[in-house]
C-alpha cells in the first residue's frame, strides 16, 4: 500500500533511519521510520560520501529531521537530513547497540508504507533514548517494554484477558498461548490446538503490567530475568508469526542480555 505523493511536494518530518540499502557508488535507498509519513523508502544521493548534504554519512539509529521531495513517479528523494539526536552511546556499548538494533528492526517491520503511525515512531525514538541512558541493569526491561508497546500499537498483542476458546478467565499456572488463535487458552481448551504452547502465568501477568502502567514507573522497578525473557520470546514469536518473518536482531540481543546478567548487572535482583 504505497501512497503516491504529489509531484514536487516537499515533506518535512522527524525520522529514524532503519535500513541503508546498496544502490550505486555513492547513493543508497534508505528506509525511514517517520513521524508523519509512516515507513518511507527514499533515494539518498551522496548518502555514503563524507561530504554531502547530510552533514556526514547517513547512519542507522540516528534521529533526523528530514526533507523529502518527489520528482514525479517513483521513489521519494531525501533532500536533506539534519541530526536531532545522535544517540552516540548506543554505538559504544554492545548491550545497548544490539537492543537498539532490535528496536529499529521491529519498528521498521511493523510500520506500514505511506500510513502515518506517529505513536509507533515516538515509541521507537523514546526506546532508543532510554537504551542510551538507562543503567545497564534496566536494558532488558526497556527492550521488553518496547516489544509490548510496539505489539500493542500495531494490534498484535496476544489476547490474555480471558481464554480465547471458552471466554472464561484464566487462573491456572501454566496456560497455553496460540498465535493462530490470537491469545491464551486453558490447557483443557487447547487440546486440539496444534500450534499452542505453554507459558508461565507470571509472563502473562508481566505483559499486563507493562501494557498498562506508565513507562517511567515501569523502568524504576526491576523484574525477574526469566519472566522478562519469557515475555520477549513470546512477543518475538507472536510478531514473527504475524509478519511472517524472523527478526535477525533477536539472537544477538539475547546474547548481550545474558552477558550482562553474567556480569551481575543484566536485570532483576538476580532473580530467575
Ligand atoms: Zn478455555
Amino acid at each position: 500500500m504505497t501512497r503516491r505523493y504529489r509531484r514536487s511536494t516537499l515533506h518535512e518530518t522527524d525520522a529514524l533511519c532503519v535500513r541503508i540499502g546498496e544502490f550505486a557508488e555513492s547513493s543508497a535507498v534508505v528506509s525511514l521510520v517517520t513521524e508523519g509519513m509512516g515507513l518511507v523508502r527514499a533515494m539518498a544521493r551522496g548518502a555514503k560520501r563524507v561530504r554531502n548534504g547530510f552533514l556526514g554519512p547517513l547512519d542507522r539509529g540516528v534521529l533526523y529531521r528530514v526533507r523529502l521531495g518527489s520528482r514525479g513517479e517513483g521513489l521519494l528523494h531525501l533532500n536533506s537530513a539534519s541530526v536531532r539526536e545522535p544517540f552516540g552511546a548506543l554505538r559504544r556499548d554492545p548491550a545497548r547497540f544490539h537492543a537498539a538494533e532490535m528496536v529499529l528492526e521491529v519498528a521498521g517491520d511493523l510500520m506500514r508504507e505511506g500510513e502515518p503511525q506517529p505513536d509507533l515512531f515516538r515509541l521507537a525514538a523514546f526506546s532508543l533514548k532510554v537504551l542510551e541512558r538507562a543503567p545497564e541493569d534496566r536494558l532488558a526491561l526497556a527492550t521488553t517494554l518496547f516489544l509490548v508497546r510496539a505489539a500493542a500499537l500495531s494490534g498484535h498483542l496476544p489476547e490474555i484477558d480471558a481464554c480465547v476458546a471458552c471466554g472464561l478467565p484464566i487462573e491456572e499456572d501454566r496456560p497455553l498461548v496460540s498465535p493462530a488463535r490470537g491469545g491464551a487458552l486453558h490447557a483443557a481448551c487447547a487440546e486440539r490446538e496444534p500450534g499452542a504452547r505453554t507459558v508461565q502465568k507470571p509472563v502473562l501477568d508481566l505483559l499486563e503490567d507493562l501494557r498498562r502502567r506508565p513507562a517511567a514507573e515501569i523502568l524504576r522497578t526491576p523484574r525477574p530475568r526469566s519472566t522478562m525473557r519469557g515475555l520477549r520470546v513470546l512477543l518475538e514469536e507472536w510478531l514473527e508469526h504475524a509478519l511472517e518473518r524472523r527478526f535477525r536482531a533477536a539472537e544477538p540481543m539475547e546474547r548481550e542480555i545474558r552477558r550482562g546478567e553474567e556480569r551481575g548487572s543484566g536485570g532483576g535482583e538476580g532473580l530467575g
